[in-house]
């Protein structure tokens, strides 16, 4: 999977390129990631890649032309092949695990990072082909949402986690074989680790037992009262056997 990533900050990316598991991705070359400095693709002496907004106000915008340039030269190094470009933005579709999943089978994607008030709007209308917001707040710049859509989405193309299964028991996933109306998962359920009992707080009796239906049931019931404290929403919309149901109807009385 390759991405590339127009920026005016290049060297914004360098210390998650050089740790952890875009690091590792790299190495492996399960992906390539492609830093693009937008200033390249200006065609004036001092790289502007912005101006005053159209109308007044506050704040600089991003110019169109050196953002399509861009794209375009991206586009020609593979004209036969269509290419995603998604535009960070706070308005864009919300970042999920479902949209990282639909993500993960891309084959290459392009990111454009905006900044100050944002990017002329004719990139949004006739460039990209995709918004995606990494959820309702404001940033300065769409580098740290780049960053978050390339590990959502890195983390799950098959073979980049030393072990496969442990996307599928992620807060959000839908297992294997149990797919929901919007592949929407539930949270994960509690995870303990030695020691079994630090300052007075011992860990779940069962989880010490060794007997691991008891523990799968334990782990599915805590994993469906989680998601009805915390996210009675994801419920709604989760594939739930006959079990589960009567679990969480147990739950509200
Ligand atoms: N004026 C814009 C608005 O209110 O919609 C916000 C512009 S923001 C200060 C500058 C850039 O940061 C945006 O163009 C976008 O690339 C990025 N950005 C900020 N918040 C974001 C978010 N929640 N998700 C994705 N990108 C974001």
């Amino acid at each position: 999977m390759t991405f590339d990533v127009i920026t005016i900050f290049p060297e914004f990316f360098r210390s998650i390129l050089e740790h952890g598991l875009l690091k590792r991705a790299m190495a492996s070359g399960h992906t390539t990631i492609r830093l693009h400095d937008l200033r390249e693709f200006t065609d004036d002496r001092h790289h502007t890649v912005d101006d005053r907004p159209f109308g007044g106000g506050p704040g600089m915008v991003f110019k169109p032309e050196p953002v399509f340039r861009a794209v375009d030269a991206l586009r020609s190094e593979a004209p036969e092949k269509a290419l995603p470009v998604i535009l960070l933005s706070p308005q864009g579709r919300l970042l999920t695990q479902a949209v990282a999943e639909e993500l993960s089978h891309v084959e290459r994607l392009v990111l454009i990072c905006g900044r100050y008030e944002g990017v002329d709007e004719r990139v949004a209308e006739h460039l990209a082909t995709d918004e995606i917001s990494i959820g309702d707040f404001v940033l300065s710049g769409g580098e740290l949402p780049a960053a978050v859509v390339m590990e959502a989405t890195i983390r799950l193309v098959p073979g980049v986690l030393g072990n496969e299964e442990s996307t599928e028991q992620d807060s959000f996933a839908v297992a294997a074989g149990q797919p929901s109306a919007n592949g929407h998962g539930l949270l994960d359920c509690p995870h303990y680790t030695r020691p079994a009992e630090f300052r007075d707080w011992k860990v779940p009796e069962v989880l010490l037992s060794g007997n691991h239906q008891q523990i799968r049931q334990w782990r599915r019931r805590r994993s469906l009262e989680k998601t009805w404290k915390r996210r009675p929403d994801l419920l709604a919309e989760a594939a739930l056997s006959e079990e589960d149901r009567r679990w969480l109807e147990s739950l509200k009385m």
